[in-house]
């Protein structure tokens, strides 16, 4: 059976959150993460969501036709955000007794790095291995966080797969979401001392 390449993906994941990914600002994740894909023999283009949003970056869209002989299978998309929640200024990594922790001063980056690495994984054990595979289209989104601005305003003229799947939940590794009511936004002042809920709730 096909295993992943711990060491490397945990060096090419140490490498994506070493970039800053503020929203709106996703342009270093997305260079990067365009030199690889197109490594891999992907197409790599960018829709207008940028300008759309304001930001400085539209989203990533990547396409590796399919393998010859199967070029009728099912087409598929897989998806993951490129920007973090704040402070994500880029990420020391430290490894502890198999985990992986900042440093303290910013997130680890792993929503969505995680699903960002799984993919890029997943994609090279494929081509290594010399599967046949359909039409495979990547999706690399801005803007996620604080409401998924970036597949709202995502270019569905690119679209061109059968089936997708985003890369991006909690629970455990296997665990599938399949279906989700939608999201309220809600603009509430409160008046208070400002802390970070994650890093030293305790001041606030
Ligand atoms: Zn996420």
């Amino acid at each position: 059976m096909t295993q992943v390449n711990k060491e490397r993906m945990l060096a090419e994941f140490k490498e994506i959150v070493a970039l800053p990914c503020h929203s709106l600002q996703e342009r270093p994740v997305f260079e990067l993460l365009k030199g690889k894909l197109e490594a891999l023999g992907f197409t790599v283009e960018e829709d207008d969501a940028g300008e759309k949003l304001g930001g400085n970056c539209g989203n990533l869209w990547a396409f590796l036709p399919a393998s010859a002989g199967v070029e009728g299978a099912v087409r598929v998309l897989l998806s993951a955000h490129m920007d973090g929640v704040e402070p994500c200024g880029g990420t020391t990594v430290i490894q502890k007794d198999g985990v992986l922790y900042s440093d303290g001063t910013t997130i680890l980056g792993g929503d969505d790095k995680s699903g960002v690495e799984g993919i890029l994984e997943g994609i090279r054990l494929l081509l290594e291995e010399g599967a046949p595979h359909g039409d495979i289209q990547i999706l690399f989104t801005v803007c996620e966080e604080g409401g998924v601005n970036g597949s709202r305003c995502l270019d569905r003229s690119k679209l061109r797969a059968d089936v997708g799947y985003a890369l991006d939940g909690e629970g455990a590794p296997g665990e599938i979401v399949v279906g989700a009511p939608g999201q309220k936004k809600y603009k509430i002042d409160i008046i208070g001392r400002t802390a970070h809920g994650g890093l030293e709730p305790e001041k606030g």
